[in-house]
C-alpha cells in the first residue's frame, strides 16, 4: 500500500464514530482518492471507493467495480436489503466524495474517463452501486457510457439491471459494445422471470441471469439465449433464507439446458434452513462447488485473479 498524503479526519455515524483516512495511489485510478474507514462500533474497510473506480470488495477481493452513476430506487423485491443503499448512506455520512448525494441517483460524468485510463485488461463490474439502466438516467448519458466500453476494448464490463424493460428499447437502435456482458436479477417469478424475455431481445455478447437473491422457487425456465446463470443466497443483517430445493431446481434446468451454472453462496441461511455465517455456509451445492462458466467468451484478464472470483466476492 502506498499513501502518498494523508489527511486525517473524524466523522459521525449512526455506528459509533468513524475515522477516516485518505490518500491517492494504491489500486485507484483515475486521480480518485483511496480511503480506509475505520469506524468503533462498526467495522467497515473501504477500498478506493471515493475515485468512482474500486476494487472489488469481499475477501480476496480483485478487479474492479466502476460507478459513472450512483444511487437508485427499489423496484422490486430483491432491492429490500440493497447493500448500495447502505453502502451510499453510510459513506454519506462519513463525508466520502462521490457520496454527497447518499442513495439519490447522481449521474458522475467526470469518471467516465476512468476506464481508458487503465491499460491493463480488467474486468470491471459497472454500476454496482446503481442501476445503469434507472429511468432517471438519460440516453446520452447511457450512451456515453456504452462508447467508454467500445474505446477500451482491452476490458470486458459486465452491467446487471433489475429495469430490464428499458433494454431493448435503448438497443433497438443500438449495437452493444462487443466487451459488454449484460445482465438481469431474477429473484422471483413475477419480477425477475419477465426480465429474461426483454434480455433475450437485446443483441448482447453474453446474456447472463442473476439469480441472486433467489426467492422462491422459480418453476420452469426458458433458459434459450442465456449464456450464464448465477444462484446465491442474500447476505446481510436482514437476508431472507433461500431453499435448497429452489436452487436444484435452477441448477437441474441449466444442466439440461447446456447453460454454464454457477453457485456463489448459500449466505446467511444455509442449505438446512439454520441460520449462521456466510462463510460457514459456504457454496458447496449437493457436496461440490458449481463454478461452470461460459468459456468461449471468457476475457482476458491480467488481475491475478478470474472473473468468476470477483462475482463470487460480490
Ligand atoms: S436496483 Fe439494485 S441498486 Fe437499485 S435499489 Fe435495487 S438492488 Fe439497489
Amino acid at each position: 500500500m502506498i499513501i502518498r498524503f494523508f489527511c486525517g479526519g473524524i466523522a459521525g455515524n449512526r455506528g459509533g464514530v468513524g475515522f477516516v483516512f485518505r490518500g491517492l495511489g494504491w489500486r485507484t485510478e483515475g486521480g480518485g482518492c483511496f480511503e480506509v474507514v475505520l469506524m468503533v462500533g462498526r467495522c467497515v474497510f473501504l477500498r478506493g471507493m471515493a475515485g468512482g473506480m474500486s476494487e472489488g470488495r469481499g475477501e480476496g477481493g480483485r478487479g474492479l467495480t466502476w460507478n459513472p452513476v450512483t444511487g437508485c430506487t427499489k423496484v422490486s423485491p430483491a432491492c429490500k436489503n440493497c447493500y448500495a443503499e447502505r453502502l451510499a448512506k453510510r459513506w454519506q455520512a462519513l463525508d466520502v466524495p462521490g457520496y454527497a448525494n447518499g442513495f439519490a441517483l447522481t449521474l458522475h460524468p467526470e469518471r467516465l474517463g476512468q476506464p481508458g485510463r487503465r491499460k491493463r485488461p480488467t474486468f470491471f463490474f459497472a454500476n454496482s452501486m446503481s442501476d445503469l439502466f434507472h429511468a432517471d438516467v438519460p440516453d446520452d448519458f447511457l450512451d456515453a457510457v456504452m462508447e467508454v466500453m467500445r474505446r477500451a476494448p482491452w476490458h470486458t464490463f459486465m452491467v446487471l439491471t433489475k429495469r430490464a424493460a428499458r433494454l431493448p428499447v435503448f438497443f433497438a437502435s443500438r449495437r452493444c459494445p462487443p466487451n459488454l456482458w449484460l445482465g438481469v436479477t431474477v429473484e422471483d417469478r413475477s419480477h425477475g422471470v419477465p426480465r429474461m424475455d426483454w434480455l433475450r431481445e437485446v443483441d448482447a455478447p453474453l446474456r447472463m441471469v442473476n439469480m441472486e437473491p433467489l426467492l422462491e422457487d422459480l418453476g420452469e425456465l426458458d433458459l434459450s439465449g442465456v449464456d450464464w446463470v448465477m444462484v446465491g443466497g442474500e447476505t446481510g443483517p436482514a437476508a431472507r433464507p433461500m431453499r435448497r430445493e429452489w436452487v436444484m431446481g435452477v441448477r437441474d434446468q441449466a444442466v439440461a439446458a447446456g447453460v454454464p451454472f454457477c453457485f456463489s453462496k448459500w449466505g446467511e441461511w444455509g442449505p438446512d434452513g439454520v441460520r449462521r455465517s456466510r462463510r460457514e455456509n459456504g457454496r458447496l451445492l449437493e457436496g461440490r462447488v458449481w463454478d461452470e462458466r461460459p468459456v468461449a467468451a471468457w476475457p482476458a484478464v491480467s488481475e491475478d485473479r478470474e472473473p468468476a472470483q470477483f462475482l463470487l466476492d460480490f
